[in-house]
């Protein structure tokens, strides 16, 4: 690496979501016009995979549910089929139809009281992965229920952090990190020829890291029960929904993936979160290339066997 190097760095929010974006450029100005094709490319794809906004495809899809297929372009279409195909590694607790959800369970402070049984039954009813039909001779995708619909919530910034990252590496740009709050990709080092290294907190006191990773050419992606829940009558709700009972996922208090893309971490930390802590160990320890550290709700850390907590760090 060039002794000049600079490293810039902006925070945004975007998607709904804080990121921040760090590069390793030549000199300032470089560096903010790539930092700025980096958020161009994450709004592009916010446009495309928003259930918010009624234009976007996703929402196309969505309106039709129960009516037609929809076609789309190539890139929702293989999101989708990937997001498919994790709903069935995860035995349905990463499902992207769990959507219909999000108007029973809100976590925006709108919500007075837990939802009513049959309310939860009743979307439910509507959630299930395989009552997406995808068509790949027509690129379409149909939601075969009135009333379905698909929601990107856990993947999408994993998905966007990855398609930033890509476009950087095109652009030549030798370094940086895309964090999407703490979802985050990285290439090449620091200006100082330093690894990346990711801190992992205590879900009880998230100021305080308990060790600190490298995370070299890959990614990682964490979901705790710590950055968004509603209390009520003294039980703590989580955001992350089991998509099989309509309820919030409990036993885990949060879940770290590191994989080489960080959609893959962003989807499997959720799923593990829903798995829970055996089942979720389980399943990574037979995922080649993913590693996970689980702290369940004892406060109990949990790792796979690549990871090595550096004591010295
Ligand atoms: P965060 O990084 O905000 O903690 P996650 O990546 O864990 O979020 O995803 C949580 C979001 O994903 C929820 O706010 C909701 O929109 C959606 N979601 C919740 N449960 C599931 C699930 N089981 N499968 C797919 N998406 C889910
Ligand atoms: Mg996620």
């Amino acid at each position: 690496m060039a002794q000049s190097d600079v490293s810039v760095k902006k925070t945004l929010k975007l998607m709904g979501t804080r990121f921040e974006i760090t590069v390793v450029a030549p000199n300032e100005d470089i560096g903010y016009i790539n930092i700025n094709e980096a958020v161009a490319e994450i709004q592009r794809i916010e446009k495309l995979i928003s259930s918010w906004d009624a234009e976007s495809e996703t929402s196309e899809i969505n309106k039709n549910a129960g009516i037609r297929p929809v076609q789309v372009s190539q890139e929702l279409f293989e999101l989708i089929e990937r997001a498919l195909a994790l709903s069935q590694v995860t035995d349905g607790a990463f499902d992207i139809t769990y959507a219909s959800l999000d108007k029973v369970w809100r976590f925006d402070g709108t919500m007075t009281t837990v939802p009513s049984e049959s309310e939860i039954a009743r979307s439910v009813a509507k959630i299930g992965y395989e009552k997406v039909i995808l068509n790949s001779a027509t690129q379409s995708v149909y939601l075969t229920e009135k009333g379905m619909r698909i929601g990107f919530g856990a993947i999408g910034k994993g998905y966007a952090a990855d398609k930033a990252k890509t476009l950087l590496m095109s652009k030549e740009v030798k370094a940086g990190i895309i964090n999407a709050s703490g979802d985050l990709t990285t290439w090449g080092t620091k200006s100082n020829g330093e690894n990346w290294m990711v801190g992992i907190t205590n879900p009880l006191e998230k100021e305080k890291v308990f060790a600190w990773l490298p995370v070299i050419e890959s990614s990682v992606a964490t979901s705790g029960n710590y950055e968004k829940f509603i209390s009520f009558g003294g039980e703590k709700y989580s955001h992350i929904i089991d998509p099989r009972t309509g309820y919030p996922t409990k036993g885990v208090s949060s879940v770290t993936i590191f994989a080489k893309k960080v959609e893959l971490c962003d989807a499997l930390a959720t799923a593990v979160f829903v798995l829970g802590r055996d089942t979720g160990m389980h399943l990574i320890n037979q995922l080649d290339g993913v590693e996970a550290v689980i702290v369940d709700s004892e406060n109990k850390i949990h790792k796979t066997n690549g990871i090595t907590f550096d004591k010295n760090r």
